[in-house]
This record gives C-alpha cells, sequence and structure tokens, in this order.
C-alpha cells in the first residue's frame, strides 16, 4: 500500500501511545516493508581474568534480522583470549571476538581467555630427564593448575630434586658416615607442584648427590616411575619382574625413588662404613627422609630417596618392598597432597610451613606399633621393631608376602587381626587417591 504522510504520523502517535520504540522500515517504493517490535539492548562484560577489553559494553542496532551487535575483542597479558560465555567458569566459548550476534535480551558476557604456565628444566648435567619442561593451563580467574616434576637421572648418584640456582651445592660425593645433606633442594622430583604467576619463568636445576662412592651401575631407566639402574652382575629381568608384581599389588609404592640393583660385594664395599659386619647381614639401604621442619629450612633437609640394594641376597622380593615402604612412608603427606606446591609456599594457617608426615606418625599407626612393641612376649615376632618406621615397612611388606602374593614368608594367620585392620585402611587409602572415605 502506498502511506501519505497522515498515515505516517497516526502509526508514530501510536507508536509514542504504546511506549514502546518501534521502527518503520520503508521499501524502496515507499511501501512498508516491515514492522516489528524492536527495542535495543546492552551486551555488558567481564573481563573474568583478562586484562583488558575494546569495550566495556556494547548497545545492538536494529536490523531486519533483529538488533545485532559486534563483540568487541579482549587482551590477556602472557595469555589468550578464547572468547565470550554466559559462564565464568567455562573453558570454551559460546561467542568468538568480532563475532556478530543477535540479542533478543540484555546480556552479560565473561571473557574466556587462559594462560599457559612453564617450568622449563635445564638437563644439561643430568643423563636421564623425562620432559624438558611441564606446562599447565590456567582459565579465566583461575590461580593456579598442577603439574608433576619429571624424574631425572644421573648415572651413579641419588637424585631427588630440583632448585632455582644453578651454581650451588650440588654433585658432591659425601664423606660416608657423614650426614647427608643436599644442598638447595625445592622441588622434588616426581611430585606434584602448583604453577602461578610466582613461578612462570622458572628454570629449575636437577640436584644430586652420593653418599660414599658412586656404583659402576648401569641405567636401565624408569620402571612404573622409579629410575632403575644395576650392576652387570646382576639380572635386571629379575628386578623388573619383582617391581611389575609390585606395581600390581601396591602401585603406590612407586614414588620416584631411584633402586641401585648391584652385588653384596658392591654392596658391602660402599657401605662398609657401617661395619664390616653387620654390612654383610644387612641386604638394603634406603637412603631417605626428612627432618621436621624441611620445608622451612629447605636448603639442607631434604635426603635423598635412593634404595641400594644387594642382587644376590635371599628374599630380595620382600626386602624390596619393605625398602620402598620407607619411600612411600616419607612421602605420604606429599603423596596425600597435605603438603607439597613449594612455588605457592603452602604457608599454614599460623603462618609456619606445612611440614612433611610420613605415614608413620598416623595416630591409628602409632597406636597399633605401641601395643604391639610394648608386648614382653614380642620377642621375635615379625611386629617387634625397634622404629616406627621399621615396623611400618615390615607391616606393609609381610602384608605384601601373606595376602597378596601369598609366597608365605609368613601366614595369614600369623598376622594379627587389627594390625591387618589399620594396613588395609592404607592401602585402601592410597589406591582411593588419598581420599579416606570409604576406607576406614
Ligand atoms: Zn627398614
Amino acid at each position: 500500500m502506498k502511506l501519505g504522510i497522515i498515515d505516517y504520523m497516526i502509526i508514530i502517535l501510536s507508536v509514542a501511545i504504546l511506549g514502546v520504540a518501534y521502527v518503520l522500515f520503508i521499501d524502496e517504493d515507499n511501501s512498508i516493508g516491515t514492522l516489528f517490535n524492536s527495542p535495543t539492548y546492552t551486551v555488558s562484560f567481564d573481563l573474568n581474568g583478562a586484562d583488558s577489553i575494546t569495550a566495556n559494553n556494547v548497545v545492538c542496532n536494529n536490523t531486519r534480522d533483529g538488533c545485532v551487535a559486534t563483540l568487541p575483542t579482549a587482551k590477556r597479558n602472557n595469555g589468550s583470549i578464547i572468547g565470550f560465555s554466559l559462564n565464568p567458569d567455562d573453558k570454551n566459548a559460546l561467542y568468538k571476538e568480532n563475532e556478530t550476534i543477535t540479542l533478543t535480551s540484555d546480556m552479560k558476557l565473561y571473557v574466556i581467555s587462559s594462560k599457559n604456565r612453564i617450568i622449563k628444566i635445564d638437563s644439561s648435567d643430568v643423563d636421564f630427564i623425562e620432559k624438558k619442561e611441564v606446562s599447565c593451563q590456567t582459565f579465566n580467574k583461575e590461580s593456579e593448575c598442577q603439574v608433576e616434576l619429571p624424574r631425572f637421572n644421573k648415572k651413579g648418584y641419588q637424585n631427588i630434586g630440583y632448585s632455582t640456582t644453578k651454581n650451588n651445592k650440588t654433585g658432591n660425593s659425601v664423606a660416608a658416615g657423614k650426614d647427608i645433606s643436599v644442598a638447595k633442594i625445592e622441588y622434588l622430583m616426581g611430585t606434584s607442584y602448583m604453577l602461578n604467576d610466582e613461578s612462570d619463568n622458572l628454570v629449575l636445576y636437577p640436584k644430586y648427590e652420593r653418599v660414599g662412592g658412586s656404583y659402576n651401575v648401569q641405567s636401565y631407566g624408569l620402571i612404573h616411575g622409579n629410575y632403575v639402574e644395576y650392576s652387570s652382575s646382576c639380572s635386571i629381568n629379575t628386578i623388573k619382574g619383582y617391581l611389575d608384581e609390585i606395581y600390581n599389588h601396591m602401585p603406590f609404592l612407586f614414588t620416584g625413588a631411584k633402586i641401585n640393583y648391584v652385588s653384596s660385594a658392591e654392596f658391602n664395599n660402599n657401605w662398609k662404613w657401617l661395619g664390616e659386619e653387620a654390612v654383610k647381614r644387612v641386604w638394603a639401604v634406603t637412603y631417605t627422609g626428612y627432618t621436621d621442619n624441611w620445608i622451612e629450612k629447605v636448603d639442607d633437609h631434604i635426603k635423598p630417596n635412593t634404595i641400594d640394594i644387594k642382587c644376590d641376597a635371599d628374599g630380595v622380593y620382600h626386602t624390596l618392598v619393605h625398602e620402598m615402604v620407607h619411600t612411600w612412608d616419607n612421602y605420604y603427606s606429599v603423596k596425600k597432597g597435605d603438603i607439597g606446591p613449594k612455588v605457592i609456599s603452602r604457608k599454614n594457617e599460623n603462618g609456619g610451613y606445612d611440614i612433611i608426615k610420613p605415614i608413620n606418625s598416623m595416630p591409628d599407626i602409632k597406636e597399633i606399633y605401641d601395643k604391639y612393641n610394648t608386648r614382653s612376649a614380642c620377642s621375635g615376632k615379625f611386629y617387634c621393631a625397634r622404629k616406627i618406621s621399621e615396623f611400618v615397612a615390615e607391616m606393609f611388606s609381610h602384608y605384601y608376602d601373606a595376602f597378596m602374593i601369598k609366597k608365605s614368608l609368613l601366614k595369614e594367620s600369623d598376622y594379627p587381626a587389627d594390625i591387618k585392620k589399620v594396613i588395609e585402611k592404607y592401602i585402601c587409602v592410597a589406591k582411593n587417591n588419598y581420599q579416606e572415605t570409604g576406607c576406614v
């Protein structure tokens, strides 16, 4: 139809009376094309962790297709913009930057962005490194993400962790019989750390030391995350078989400790400072442990986590479990996640630093140890141990023998039911990703 000026005025008047903004489109032939409800809407933006945006809000323009708006662009320093979404926690974008969208209401959009966080490892000094860098991504307002620091190996040495300084005390052979103090270990290998703003651009240097001399060993490589070296007089296949079997039953015992599989002669020579007679009776040494406040005085309080074990001794499979329990024992609270991320310092409520707690500090373990070690009749029994850490190692390794592989160094019936209950609880907790729910 053809409209005259009066018709327009009537329409405009109607619009004013209804109080709604209408837009009238007139086709080229001066006829009315479309008449439709066309309010304008606003999109507002939340930076949601990004640093800047080209517009804090945009208003849509009415067109034949509706009220359309073109989204702005955003910027995240040292990160990237994924787009926009309705949910601040989304990791994928609903809309891209510069996308044109049609609005049917006001809308709030969150910028979706990410930041890649990387720790680089300077591996120039070691024989093996699992990865030369580890990285993870934080999204939006997340301040940290978790990585596991790679394993490395220096042949013949004990390897445990990293430092942020290249030229500090490292690679020393500590005099036999002296307390080892590995300098400037700030990060344990094979454990989880949180990367955040503080850790950006961090380079870590592997640190290693050796008590006594170093063995003339061959590198095998990682077996389920533990680095294995072996003497040519030992069968690597034998220890590999043991480790595979242990992994099937107690995978949590693989904490990244190093295992040196050597002959009795080599072992006795390396540890002879313990006393020639003593060293003949000992089948393995686990050099491990932390003092109570290692993370506060992180420079010198971590000890290596290395097992030296004789390949030609009897009952090596049992001894191996025993030694691996020692390494796991010390790592317990690290593995449990109670402690660890040095990068964010993990300060506790009291302003101090968290302390690594071994499994042998758990109240129910202590209780059962006290019960069985004060009995006068305990002499000669497997649960008589001179230290609680030895008690823990024996309880787990005898449990392994009796109930898991049934090689009966110990019969099931010899294993006290109350000890069994506590040990099974911690096996359950470890297998349950260190959640106690359902394990008590
Ligand atoms: Zn022991």
